[in-house]
């Protein structure tokens, strides 16, 4: 039996991608062997990775003049890549801290910067809230000078995400969206830098989306790492070395399923329907409360309490005996997630919804 799988990441996977690699995991495209098995200079694996490319470019409506890379390394590797390619010697970069993921970006980018005469700089943080909501516009602190304005799109943990993107003028937005990549539509061309963990909206973990700004590759110092350099992989079309090919295959598959649904558009529609019918019941209760302010809330990752933690445990273990798994909150905060991706249907979140309304009857 399959459950309701409401995880931060890795997480749900259409089923229909699911099925449709199952059916052709022993040969793949009349190949006679697995795309696990299958060299990544093979034509077989070239449309694949091709496909995935072209997808991405079409579903996020990548203009002209950006590339649209696949890495490794996670988000992660990106919290360093985007400072290393980015912040020139001397300059300054700015960061929006609204969780544990942009604290993180932000730690990487200081390092990048002390070796070579840089900043990273705060310019705005709600950390004094406990990252219950997204900083207004009015208290951020914008330097115009600024190599980049670093922001966190959605906060996977506390379950906030910014629904407005601040006014930067001239400085690009570099923006770390590994958990709202494609979940709403984008203005692509807003941004110089795009990266994103695939293992929650876009596919299985062990590949990484990066969309970037072509003149803003030449911003790379001299001597950096071969394989720590955008062009590296810009040049090569991301195939410079061995790519993650069974986890580009699944998320060509998963690209493919979310045209196939109508877009980013059609995923924004449904994730609003599904995210405001968790919170309205949320809301409607004095049982549950949500952890973010409403004006920051997450489509994504739904974060709410219960009136004291032996309650959220028993939640969270009564709502697994009914296949409703994934629920517990991050370990840093505590208390109860569910997490909506893309991948995640309608039905589950009913599911969810009337567990509440029992939970809440029968220990309320
Ligand atoms: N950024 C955000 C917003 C995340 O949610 C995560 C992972 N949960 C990361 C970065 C780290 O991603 P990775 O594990 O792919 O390095």
């Amino acid at each position: 039996m399959r459950v309701h799988n409401f995880g931060a990441g890795p997480a749900a996977l259409p089923l229909p991608v699911l099925e449709r690699a199952r059916a052709e995991l022993l040969d793949f495209a009349g190949t006679g062997m697995s795309v696990l098995e299958a060299s990544h200079r093979a034509p077989a694996y070239d449309a694949v990775h091709r496909g995935a490319l072209d997808g991405l470019r079409r579903a996020l409506g990548v203009p002209a003049g950006w590339s649209v890379l696949l890495l490794q390394g996670g988000a992660s590797l990106q919290f360093a890549m985007a400072p290393t390619n980015l912040l020139t010697s001397g300059g300054s970069a700015d960061y929006v801290l609204t969780g544990a993921w942009s604290r993180k970006a932000l730690a990487e980018a200081e390092r990048v910067a002390a070796g070579r005469g840089a900043r990273a700089r705060v310019a705005g943080t709600t950390e004094g809230e406990g990252f219950t909501r997204i900083p207004r516009p009015g208290e951020l602190d914008l330097d115009p000078a600024a190599a980049y304005l670093h922001l966190t799109t959605n906060n996977t943990i506390f379950g906030t995400q910014w629904h407005e993107l601040p006014a930067a003028g001239d400085v690009p937005l570099v923006a770390d969206m590994s958990s709202d990549v494609l979940s709403r539509p984008v203005d692509v061309a807003r941004f110089g830098l795009i990266y994103a963990g695939a293992q929650k909206n876009l596919g299985p973990a062990g590949v990484t989306l990066v969309v970037v700004r072509d003149d803003l590759l030449e911003r790379a110092p001299a001597g950096l790492a071969t394989i720590l350099d955008y062009r590296t992989h810009a040049a090569k079309d991301s195939l410079y070395n061995t790519p993650p090919t069974f986890a580009i295959y699944l998320l060509g598959l998963v690209v493919a399923w979310i045209e196939e649904q109508g877009g980013a558009a059609a995923m924004a529609e449904r994730n609003r329907a599904k995210a405001e019918s968790l919170y309205a019941a949320i809301d409607a209760s004095g049982f549950y409360r949500g952890s973010a302010e409403p004006a920051s809330r997450s489509w994504m990752n739904v974060t709410f309490r219960l009136p004291d933690e032996e309650h959220e445990g028993r939640f969270v273990a009564a709502a697994a005996g009914e296949g409703l798994v994934g629920l517990r909150g991050h370990r840093s905060v505590g208390g109860v997630r569910a997490s909506l991706y893309n991948a995640v249907p309608p039905e589950a979140v009913e599911a969810l919804v009337a567990f509440l309304r029992e939970f809440e009857r029968t220990h309320g």
